[in-house]
C-alpha cells in the first residue's frame, strides 16, 4: 500500500537555503546579501547555491 498520503501537497520551503543561519521570521535575525554570490544570485554562470539563486540569505544580527 502506498505511503504516500499528501501526494500532490508537498510543501517546499521557499526561505530554506544552504546559506541561511536561521528560519525566516525568526527574531533577531534578517535578510543579507549573499557572499558567496554578492547578492546576484549568480555564481559560474549557475544559480548560486548558498542562496539558492535569491542573492540574499537569512543571517543573524546584531548578537551573536
Ligand atoms: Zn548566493
Amino acid at each position: 500500500m502506498p505511503h504516500n498520503e499528501n501526494s500532490g501537497s508537498e510543501e517546499k520551503a521557499k526561505t530554506a537555503k544552504p546559506g541561511d543561519q536561521a528560519p525566516p521570521g525568526t527574531e533577531g535575525t534578517g535578510e543579507a546579501l549573499c557572499p558567496v554570490c554578492s547578492g546576484t544570485g549568480i555564481l559560474s554562470g549557475q544559480p548560486c547555491p548558498n542562496c539558492a539563486g535569491t542573492g540574499a540569505i537569512t543571517q543573524g544580527i546584531g548578537g551573536a
